[in-house]
């Protein structure tokens, strides 16, 4: 009996233990991929690393801020060479207004910035992906002071010179913004720049992948050694939410779908099927506690946004001033990050970018229909204006899942299923001939 019993259980088990995932790569994101070099990577952690200070309000233009940026910049121009004219690079300069706080009175600041112009004259989405190049020490307000600022971040201003480098001779139908912001450490000065400005000008900004720490596989205290690991921030409720919209969001029971985490969902299915040996988990904050990232900024505008982050963070190397303290080697240098780490985190960036920027739009108008008591689930929506639609996956979870688990592909724009829309949820995305899916919109309810 007990003989049995064991036979079964190990039946079961195997069971489980040889379920397949079939993997599909697009041929021309596999290849970006392979092509973000670790070695890059850490030669532009090292240069931006031996800047003395690249504080917001540094000045010194030999050895500081100005010439950091003059660093980026000269990367990204000669990255553009690459494009056929479709990436141009800038420091774009604007005014940080006095908070009488970490920016005493009005400074100057400066976002350096490559633009990849997107291929498809109709599509006006733009993709940002960020990071912060100015860095600190203990001090927040020491703009001379040591602060090489290797991981934090130098580590997401390295993935973006590098995603330039990659993408910049490749096509894409949106627009896709490579920013190195300024005045993080401030207060998100350089992406609340941006952010606002976005909304004044009515840009349709699709996305913001935002990455802060990132290149380092070690905790300080539990001393965990872990590069298998990758954290994806998003808010579960918008800070931005408007009344309505929280009336809706309660009626549909949306705590769990915000734009931004559909927005995580999507980097762990898409960083996962082009990254090998990464697991991307979703963390359900917008950020750390007693820390803040510039995805907030956007955030604040109701963009969708998220933070990218290493797993484990070693505090003995972030805002710390460089010393050896019994014995121990303080400060933010290169030499305690993880380049094959910070490869793949780049990595995850990449084919997210390049899968969302050949999307089409995302499906217009997608509703459940709740008018009458059915087992059954029925969702319709309409086709974006913008790009090539060759189909729509209808997305399906449990209440309780965290990520979606089926895909019903369709070409038409509704769909019935004989589940019942209590006991799932449900979301849509626009597919691409080539493959390539939009973010996925969480349906409004139909209600008469
Ligand atoms: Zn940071």
């Amino acid at each position: 009996m007990h003989k049995k019993l064991l036979i079964l259980f190990l039946a079961l088990g195997s069971q489980t233990a040889f379920s397949q995932t079939t993997v599909i790569r697009n041929p021309e994101i596999a290849q970006m991929v392979a092509a973000i070099s670790s070695d890059s990577l850490e030669h532009h952690v090292r240069s931006l690393a031996s800047f003395t200070s690249r504080h917001t309000l540094n000045t010194n233009a030999k050895d500081g801020m100005p010439a950091a940026q003059q660093y980026v910049l000269s990367k990204f121009n000669s990255f553009a060479k690459q494009s056929g004219g479709r990436m141009t690079a800038k420091i774009e300069q604007f005014t940080i207004p006095g908070d009488k706080r970490r920016i005493v009175e009005d400074s100057p600041g400066a976002n350096v910035l490559a633009t990849l112009k997107g291929t498809n004259p109709e599509d006006d989405r733009i993709f940002i992906v960020s990071g912060h190049m100015d860095s600190r020490n203990k001090d927040v307000m020491d703009a001379e002071g040591s602060a090489p600022g290797a991981n934090d971040d130098g580590s997401g201003t390295a993935a973006v010179i590098e995603l330039a480098r990659v993408m910049a001779s490749h096509e894409f139908s949106a627009t896709i913004l490579f920013v190195a912001f300024t005045g993080e450490e401030q207060g998100l000065k350089g992406a609340t720049y941006m952010a606002d400005k976005a909304k004044a000008e009515g840009w349709n900004l699709a996305a913001v992948l935002n990455n802060d720490i990132m290149g380092n596989s070690s905790s300080s205290e539990t001393l965990i050694k872990d590069n298998l690991k990758l954290r994806v921030f998003s808010e579960s409720i918008p800070i931005a939410e408007t009344e309505q919209e929280a009336n809706i969001r309660r009626y549909i029971n949306a705590e769990n779908d915000s734009k931004s985490r559909q927005l995580a969902r999507y980097i762990k299915e898409l960083g996962e099927r082009y990254v090998d040996q990464l697991e991307v988990k979703l963390i359900y904050r917008s950020d750390r506690f007693l820390r803040g990232g510039d995805q907030t900024a956007f955030a604040r505008n109701a963009f969708t946004a998220v933070r990218m982050s290493e797993m484990n963070e070693n505090f003995l190397h972030q805002h710390e001033n460089v010393r050896v303290e019994d014995g121990v080697q303080y400060g933010d240098l290169p030499e305690f990050m993880d380049f094959e780490y910070l490869r793949k985190v780049s990595a995850v960036n990449l084919a997210s970018l390049a899968s969302l920027a050949n999307s089409p739009d995302q499906p217009k108008d997608v509703r459940i229909d709740v008018r009458g008591l059915s087992n059954k689930s029925t969702l319709l929506w309409k086709a974006p204006e913008i790009g090539k639609v060759a189909g729509y996956y209808v997305l399906m979870r449990e209440t309780s899942e965290a990520m979606w688990e089926r895909k019903f592909w369709t070409t038409e724009t509704t769909l019935t299923l004989p589940y019942s829309k209590d006991n799932y949820f449900f979301a849509v995305q626009a597919v691409s001939e080539s493959g390539a899916e939009s973010l996925p919109v969480f349906p409004t309810p139909l209600s008469r």
